[in-house]
């Protein structure tokens, strides 16, 4: 018999059996269904001999959910949080607790995917569409995109924006404000070696004269605190046919005149600011604004406004085709998952407090900041500048004194080299803190009160750089201020969508499995979530040790020896690996490797962060089995030999089978002194089966947002740490301001933070502690059972395109609708829209192939949930036979029409050949409860030529 979680059901394993779906009779009834005895039998039937894990992962015994929490809370009472005035683009702030817990604590919102099937989306795009409404009005600029992965990505990709769009400009050199954070110039400085750009860093007002630039970055206000109009230096780069991108504190720009309205090209920043904890560095969205001609140009998803059928206003991502799905190698950028709950929730605190609570937030900041100041000027402390809105430089021979006072009152300030000290108020400081700031500052009690008494007017801005224009001024921004509206505006947009928390949503690649509430507990916790990243890290002993003990457990699930936990998204890790690649070929003096062979199966961020990390692009075909075909490749081995850096694979494949010539293929590649990338994003299908590392791999990323139960949010946050073998270890990025263990900074720096989005590691570690060391490997096989099971069902109906040995596919799988296409009309879209009136979310569509769906159930859907999503399938597919015999017209039928909503079904007017039930109720369980999608079919090209990214009027909002 087999071995469910069923049999030793010992009271700390009881979370294995919550988190897989299928109960023991239905696990029974699924073998059958494939002719199997047990769940070993299908894995052995499926996973090649060679690569099968012999041994157990060497992990814990599974603990229970409460046992697994009081862990937790022990290590997070390891952390020390103390007032946090490092700034340097981390602050701390309220988070709005309707926020708090209906956004951030809330699984309609963080279980939700990216919204590429808009019609059931609608509630996060229009967070979305307000998260660039408030970026382009707060920036001056244009357009926003919406979002980026930190500050300093969003400035890396600037920069390599100004460079796709000077083309005339021929210099490659890129000029960095010295008044920048230097995060962001390092992870600049990373990205520009790579495209051989040269960094020059320097003062702009005096620096820039007589030298050849494509690009400047201004920060603004500077890391130091000082406010200076960027107008002049502007105009002088724009005169050089540079571009200027701006890198901006938003709650400064509240009160600031805008970059845009000073000639700024692009503006970039962190988000974290309004509204989202510190988390140790993340995660956080960050914004990206620019000027509307470089639309084509820029990274990142952009949402805009288009039309449905009926011709009613509706939003969806635009431009899709910039996307590196697409565009593999010529995309604009490699990002995928970026921030979307995060940008929603930073969005929701401009609704909640409007322009005017937004103006009392950033004047207080600045009020407060000023009588800080003069305490300490009237104390005879030198302050560096004469302008400042929440940042001080202090010029001191006793430095080591004050810092010493700060932290025996569990104050951490920023120190800038020996003599100088920056300090950052924010949102939740008060006038008490003022005092206790004066008195570490200076050694004596000094009164803030009295001081903010006597204080008229709060001079640290030139009153040529206050802002004069309106702000946030649309409706959205001043109608939920109350916490009642807010609550329902909120609840409102969180019903127009589906998550996880209605039904299953089949994405293949995407693994959208349970993301537990007892994984998600600790994310909202201080002791996690109010830590500056730049924080002595004597006071993140917990974070140490969280780190220390994923990273053992991330190693043995992948056969790696070492994990770097910087890169936050699974394509950041690409970028990562391949640039440790990149070093461990040149500390070899192999300077001549400059291929990166990838299959034309691999996802397009393959090759988008192949062509980041300055490798040249050769793609090698895959056969008619979806193989990799390893003739082609031994034909580019021979062809390219010594100058091949790496192979891209991704294993399983993302045809969804076990290629029985992966260690065969490691060697190849191998044997010519090349390194093999394994695409980790297949892991669900590989924990406790078989180690990339153990059968020759040499790095990879794991997105932890897949297989490890991060929630997607709605298309991020994420994490995409990745393994490596020993000999490449050396070679991760590391970190400018935070050293990261046992890492040099001369490799490179990929994220603004030093461990990623450190606040939501606490995620993938509760899923391991619960699941323990048989837990984890019954996971995957348990998503190999119901998705050989779905493939057997749907294999009845459709056609599975791709079948490893004995008929089996992974953990995914792939039907062909060419076929139907071409004998009834029906895409792959209509099935698609025809699914969400069944309450499903698509699969995967005509990725990795043309025409196809790609569904992956997981294991943590029960077979009563697989049974009504092919119950749903086959509903459809007894439809299409009805286009296909002309029952149904090809341009009126239930596909065609699809997705049916409200205003379908309760208009007046019904003039189609299917009733009204078959519209939106064809399956029984949807007299119970339906989710309506809220708009029809989108019209992606009428959203393209009348491209529209800002919230759309209020007259509109009426029709
Ligand atoms: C999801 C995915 C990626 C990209 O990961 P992100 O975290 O979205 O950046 C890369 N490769 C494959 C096969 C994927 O499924």
């Amino acid at each position: 018999m087999s071995v469910t979680p069923y049999q030793t059901l010992a009271h700390n394993d009881e979370f294995i059996s919550r988190h897989i779906g299928p109960n023991s009779a239905q696990v029974e009834a699924m073998l059958a269904e494939l002719g199997v005895n047990t769940v070993e039998e299908l894995i052995e039937k499926t996973v090649p001999n060679g690569i099968l894990k012999k041994d157990e992962l060497d992990l814990a015994e599974a603990v229970s959910e409460q046992t697994a929490l009081a862990e937790i809370r022990e290590i997070a009472q390891k952390n020390k949080v103390f007032k946090s005035y490092i700034g340097m683009g981390y602050h701390d702030t309220y988070v709005p607790n309707v926020i708090l817990r209906n956004v951030l604590e809330n699984p309609g919102w963080y279980t939700a995917y990216t919204p590429y099937q808009p019609e059931i989306a609608q509630g996060r795009l229009e967070g979305l569409i307000n998260f660039q409404q408030m970026a382009m009005d707060l920036t001056g600029m244009e357009i926003a995109n919406a979002s980026m992965l930190d500050e300093g990505t969003a400035a890396a990709e600037a920069m390599a924006m100004c460079k796709r769009q000077m083309k005339k400009n021929k210099s490659n050199t890129f000029f960095i404000d010295a008044a920048t954070h230097p995060q962001t110039i390092a992870v600049i400085e990373t990205r520009a070696e790579h495209f051989g750009f040269d960094i020059k860093i320097g003062n702009p007002e005096t620096d820039l004269e007589g030298l050849e630039y494509f690009g400047v970055l201004l920060q603004y206000p500077g890391t130091s605190g000082e406010i200076k109009d960027l107008t002049a230096i502007i105009d002088q780069a724009h005169a050089a046919d540079a571009l200027v991108t701006v890198a901006a504190d938003i709650m400064s720009l509240i009160l600031l005149k805008s970059p845009g309205s000073m000639g700024a090209d692009v503006v970039v920043g962190t988000n974290q600011r309004f509204g989202v904890p510190m988390g140790f560095g993340g995660p956080h969205a960050a914004f990206f604004a620019f000027r509307e001609k470089y639309k084509r140009s820029a990274p990142g998803r952009i949402i805009g406004v288009s039309i449905d059928a009926r011709g009613k206003q509706a939003y969806r991502m635009a431009m899709q085709t910039r996307e590196q799905h697409i565009r593999r190698e010529k995309a604009n950028s490699n990002i995928c998952t970026s921030q979307v709950l995060l940008a929603l929730m930073s969005s929701f605190y401009a609704v909640y407090h409007g322009p005017d609570g937004l103006r009392r937030i950033a004047h207080r900041i600045h009020r407060l900041t000023a009588v800080l100041a003069q305490g300490l000027e009237q104390a005879g402390v030198k302050l560096v500048h004469n302008t400042f809105f929440d940042t001080l430089a202090i010029e001191s021979d006793s430095t080591a004194d004050i810092l010493a006072r700060a932290t025996a009152k569990e104050i951490n300030l920023r120190q800038l080299g020996e003599e100088h000290i920056t300090l950052s108020l924010n949102e939740t400081t008060k006038l008490d803190d003022v005092s206790e700031l004066l008195e570490v500052i200076t050694g004596q009690a000094i009164d803030a009160t009295t001081i903010e008494a006597e204080l008229a007017t709060s001079e640290g801005i030139p009153a040529e750089l206050l802002r004069t224009d309106d702000i946030l001024s649309h409706p959205v921004f001043n109608r939920y201020h109350s916490e009642t509206e807010m609550l329902r505006y909120l609840k409102r947009l969180e019903s127009k969508d589906i998550a996880l928390n209605h039904s299953m949503i089949p994405l293949g690649s995407c693994t959208m499995k349970l993301n537990a509430t007892s994984e998600m507990i600790p994310v909202t916790w201080p002791e996690f979530g109010r830590i500056h990243p730049f924080a002595p890290i004597d006071q993140a002993e917990g974070y140490k040790q969280l780190f220390t003990e994923l990273q053992k457990m991330l190693q043995e699930c992948t056969g790696y020896d070492a994990v770097s936990l910087q890169p936050n998204s699974g394509a950041q890790g690409e970028y990562a690996g391949l640039l440790a690649i990149k070093k461990y070929h040149h500390s070899k003096g192999e300077f001549d490797r400059d291929i990166c062979l990838i299959p034309s199966s691999a996802h397009g961020t393959n090759p988008a962060s192949a062509q980041m990390a300055g490798m040249k692009v050769v793609v090698t075909k895959c056969d008619a089995n979806g193989n990799v075909c390893m003739d082609d490749i031994r034909a580019k081995v021979e062809e390219y030999g010594q100058r091949i850096s790496c192979i891209m694979v991704t294993y399983p494949s993302t045809h969804g089978v076990f290629e029985e010539e992966i260690v065969e293929l490691c060697d190849l590649i191998h044997s010519v002194g090349g390194q093999v990338y394994v695409d980790g994003a297949n892991m669900n299908a590989l924990v406790g089966i078989a180690g990339p590392g153990s059968f020759g791999g040499d790095v990879s990323h794991l997105n932890l947002h897949k297989t490890f139960c991060i929630p997607h949010g709605g298309g991020g946050p994420g994490m995409g740490p990745i393994g490596v073998k020993e000999h490449l270890a050396p070679f991760v990025a590391g970190h400018p301001v935070q050293p990261v263990p046992e890492t040099d900074v001369s490799n490179g720096v990929v994220s603004a933070a030093p461990w990623g989005s450190a606040s939501i590691l606490p995620i993938s570690y509760m899923y391991i502690k619960m699941m323990g060391r048989q837990g984890m490997k019954q996971a995957s096989q348990f998503a190999m059972l119901n998705a050989n099971y779905m493939a057997k069902k749907l294999g009845e109906h459709y056609p599975i395109l791709f079948k490893g040995k004995n008929g089996f596919v992974a953990h995914e799988c792939l039907l062909d609708l060419r076929p139907l296409k071409e004998a009834s009309g029906i895409t792959e879209e209509d099935i698609a829209k025809r699914l969400n009136d069944f309450g499903y979310h698509a699969p995967t569509m005509s990725f990795p192939v043309a025409g196809t769906l790609m569904i992956e159930p997981t294991e943590s859907e029960s077979k009563e949930e697989l049974d009504r999503f092919i119950e749903a399938m086959v509903t459809i597919r007894k439809e299409i036979a009805q286009v296909e015999s002309g029952e149904y017209p090809k341009d009126n039928n239930p596909l065609h029409n699809a997705p049916h909503t409200q205003d379908d079904v309760m208009s007046d007017e019904w003039d189609r050949p299917y009733s009204r039930e078959i519209a939106a109720r064809p399956a029984s369980w949807l007299k119970q409860h339906k989710v309506w999608p809220t708009v029809n079919r989108i019209d992606n090209v009428y959203g393209d030529r009348n491209l529209v990214c800002s919230c759309p009027s209020i007259e509109e909002y009426m029709d």
